[in-house]
């Protein structure tokens, strides 16, 4: 089974400045304080993996999810994720043995997918992950609110 080794984050809601959080092989915990961000990690994860609905993010709309200034700073003009997956038993059909999913999306509201730095269509990158048996949808992704409307 594959793993997410990092967690890059540049302009993706409440993450402003370029981020990287790298994860153990096993169980992640993120603990801060009431509004710190927490939640945003995951739908960072989320929007890599192709999530379509913003408001499944919490967000009104996809060009909500860019950086928007927060009370001092500016507003950014894109958001960028990326997520790196080990490949070490092959579990992607792909010989490199760490993958990178990027997702960007622009003010326009229009979004890039990458795979190791090249652009691929949202399809490309779904049926990849499809391969490793990983669905944006999946029941395993239970995101802030999901118990709540249960
Ligand atoms: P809680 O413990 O209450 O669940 P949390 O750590 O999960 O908190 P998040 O929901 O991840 O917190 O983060 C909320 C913060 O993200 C808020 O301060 C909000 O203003 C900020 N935020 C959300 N979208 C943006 C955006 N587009 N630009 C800047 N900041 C944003
Ligand atoms: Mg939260």
């Amino acid at each position: 089974m594959t793993h997410v080794q990092k967690l890059f984050i540049k302009g993706f809601k409440s993450f402003a400045k370029p981020t990287e959080l790298v994860f153990g092989k096993n169980f992640n915990c993120c603990i801060g304080a009431n509004g710190s961000g927490k939640s945003n990690v995951c739908d960072a994860l989320t929007f890599v993996l192709g999530k379509t609905s913003a408001k499944s993010m919490r967000a009104e709309k996809s060009a909500n999810l860019i950086f928007n200034g927060g009370k001092k700073g500016s507003p950014m003009k894109e958001a960028e994720v990326s997520i790196y997956f080990s490949n070490e038993s092959n579990e992607f059909p792909l010989s490199e043995k760490s993958i990178k999913v990027s997702r960007i999306v622009k003010s326009s509201g229009n979004s890039v997918y990458k795979i190791n730095e090249k652009v691929r269509t949202r399809q490309q990158v779904i049926d990849l992950l499809n391969a490793a048996r990983i669905d944006p949808d999946g029941h395993n992704i239970v995101l802030q609110g999901d118990i709540v409307k249960f």
